[in-house]
């Protein structure tokens, strides 16, 4: 069975570039040929394991000026009605225009199935522009790149969501009547966190997990010692393949999904390829994670490549946790203990209070630590805060440690609200966001990482204009 997707958004949000990575960019090419777009409307379509077809919008724009608002509209509206699942386009670079609004409306009146993209995410400044998203009322947006093609597995996730596994994968066409609309309510509930219907931390849901880390870090060992079943690892003929993505265990009665990291590959892959084959693959397993165990060699911990990577995880707002493996090998463990915490909160201030943890893959100490942390990380990671709370924490702040005066202005903060969690967003009004300066969100950011007890996890702050 297959279900169809329209990508709507105003132009030049990226529809065709992501239309294209959907399809196949060489399909997409071929169909560039003029006289071609018009008649192959409906596309196949691949995302992971989903398949589906795209609704061509593209070419649109290439009807006559005078005519083109009002063509653009009734081709977006029949392209919805055909669809069972809208993608809803908006450029996060860009932030939120009066046309996103105007389209937004058109597909919330529909009645059909959203999901909210937030592209152009790789971009600089693209964070404001994805907590503005929400307030188009259709839900949480899904940060991607279509050019680059960051994201995929949120949009995959996001699918399913949207439409439920049964529709997404199961043969029973039937389904149709039962799909959930997600709608309007979402964004608002989020947006208040003191609104009721938010949903709870879930110990039932698996929690998601990677590890990364460079080449004989001891990524495999680490698999291996946590799920404790050998056979997995072993050697090329081993039948792992590029699509065996994910183990399931658990752990003390907590579900845990692994995903596949190069550990699990690399020893199939010729060898001078493996540096590459094993950080790209990696970092493909780390955004089908929430939390992503970076695993460092402690005996040669914080080389640039470390650097790089946990860098990376916590701007795609990964949950990290760092483990320090081979402890075994370490002489004087608390004089190297102690210096590598310094390291850890010197080199990676992004994410402070980081945990860390010491095991050894080889003899399985310090693996139960290491889920505990995981655990507690991923607790953070979720976490929400009133915005009640929030306004008598900004409060004090404004006490005590107002913003500076800009060209003899003051700068006022009028009120602080948690936008998203997983990780932690918030959304900041002020009178001149352009004039608050960076050390200034930093301290705000600090701040509510110590009252509101949020240590290691990445936090994203948007300022926004107050009228
Ligand atoms: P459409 O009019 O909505 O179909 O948009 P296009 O797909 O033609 O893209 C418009 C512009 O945005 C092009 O210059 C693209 O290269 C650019 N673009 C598309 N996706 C991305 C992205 O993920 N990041 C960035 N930075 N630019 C993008
Ligand atoms: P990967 O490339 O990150 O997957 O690393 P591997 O798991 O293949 O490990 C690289 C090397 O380090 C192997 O020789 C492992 O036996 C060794 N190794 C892994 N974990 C430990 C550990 O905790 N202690 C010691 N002494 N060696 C380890």
């Amino acid at each position: 069975m297959s279900f169809k997707v329209a990508i709507i958004g105003r132009p030049n949000v990226g529809k065709s570039t992501l239309f294209n990575r959907l399809a196949g960019r060489k399909l997409a090419l071929v169909d560039d040929t003029p006289g071609v777009t018009r008649d192959r409307r409906i596309h196949p379509a691949k995302l992971y394991d989903i398949v589906f077809d795209v609704i061509d919008t593209a070419g649109f724009e290439d009807a006559p000026a005078s005519t083109l608002p009002g063509r653009m509209r009734q081709q977006t509206e029949i392209a919805i009605r055909e669809a069972d699942l809208i993608f809803f386009l908006m450029d996060a670079k860009a932030g939120l225009m009066p046309d996103d609004r105007t389209f937004a409306e058109v597909v919330r009146r529909s009645g059909k199935p959203v999901v909210l993209v937030a592209n152009k995410a790789e971009a600089r400044g693209a964070q404001g522009g994805m907590l503005e998203a929400w307030e188009l009322g259709l839900g949480e947006p899904v940060p991607i790149s279509a050019e680059h093609g960051q994201g995929m597995p949120d949009l995959r996730d996001a699918v399913i969501a949207a439409l439920g596994e049964e529709r997404v994968f199961g043969e029973d066409d039937e389904a149709d009547d039962e799909i959930a609309i997600s709608e309007v309510l979402i964004g608002e509930d989020i947006a208040d966190p003191d609104a009721e219907d938010v949903p709870a931390y879930d110990e039932a849901k698996p929690l998601r997990i990677a590890v990364v880390g460079r080449p004989n870090a001891g990524k495999s060992t680490l698999i291996n010692a946590l799920i404790g079943e050998e056979r997995l690892l072993t050697g090329p003929e081993a039948g792992i393949t590029r699509d065996s993505i994910s183990v399931d265990w658990d752990w003390r009665g907590r579900q845990i999904k692994l995903f596949d990291t190069a550990g699990m590959r690399r020893k199939a892959k010729v060898q001078e390829k493996l540096e590459k084959l094993s950080v790209t693959d990696g970092l493909r397993a780390m955004r089908f994670a929430e939390v992503v165990i970076i695993v460092l060699d402690a005996t040669i911990p914080f080389e640039k490549q470390d650097l790089q990577i946990a860098d990376l995880i916590i701007r795609e707002g990964r949950a990290p946790v760092i483990a320090f493996n081979k402890w075994d090998l370490i002489d004087h463990p608390q004089e190297v203990l102690a210096d590598l915490r310094e390291k850890t909160e010197r080199l990676l201030p992004q994410a402070r209070g980081i945990q860390a943890v010491t095991v050894s893959a080889e003899t399985g100490r310090g693996l139960d630590k290491l889920m505990d942390a995981v655990v507690r990380t991923h607790k953070v990671w979720n976490s929400r805060v009133s915005t009640g709370k929030l306004n008598r924490w900004l409060e004090g702040i404004l006490a005590h440690h107002p913003p500076p005066a800009v060209a003899g202005r003051r700068l006022k903060i009028k009120y602080v609200t948690q936008a998203k969690t997983r990780p932690p967003g918030f959304v900041v009004s002020c009178s001149r966001p352009d004039a608050l300066p960076q050390s200034y969100v930093r301290y705000l950011v600090n701040s509510l990482r110590e009252s509101f007890d949020m240590p290691g996890v990445p936090i994203r702050m948007a300022l926004r204009t107050s009228d």
